[in-house]
């Protein structure tokens, strides 16, 4: 599968679309989920151009993987959360809808099942 470049959060990167922007640098944008599973549902969406894991380059892989551990501990800390969820999905089967790599930070509360 290739990466197509019309898709949303292309579109959202480019400023052709709004989003809740919770923090931007050159390697990605963080944005508030607009369908969160939990309070504080967060997308960070690395910029270099792929359409999942799959086909990444692990140089922007790399690059973006110490920006995913201080959102997480933002997230974190800013919900009063108690754990938080990292996820990622690849292709359509494994539940990915937006074919720009994403990756989402859920937070977990003790007192709120799973999915609720
Ligand atoms: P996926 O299933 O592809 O891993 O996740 C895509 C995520 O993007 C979903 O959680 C969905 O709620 C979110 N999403 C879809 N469209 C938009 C949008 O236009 N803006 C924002 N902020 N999130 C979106």
């Amino acid at each position: 599968m290739t990466y197509d470049s019309t898709n949303i959060f292309a579109k959202i990167l480019k400023g052709e679309l709004p989003c809740h922007k919770v923090y931007e640098d050159d390697i990605a944008l963080v944005m508030m989920d607009i369908f969160p599973q939990s309070k504080g549902h967060t997308l960070i969406i690395p910029k270099a151009a792929s359409r999942n894991l799959l086909d990444a380059d692990p140089a922007a892989l790399s690059a973006v993987m110490p920006l995913l551990q201080r959102v997480a501990g933002a997230v974190k800390s800013a919900t009063n959360a108690d754990g938080i969820r990292l996820a990622q999905f690849n292709e359509a089967p494994a539940g990915q809808t937006v074919f720009h790599l994403h990756f989402h930070l859920i937070p977990a509360y003790e007192d709120v099942p799973l999915g609720a």
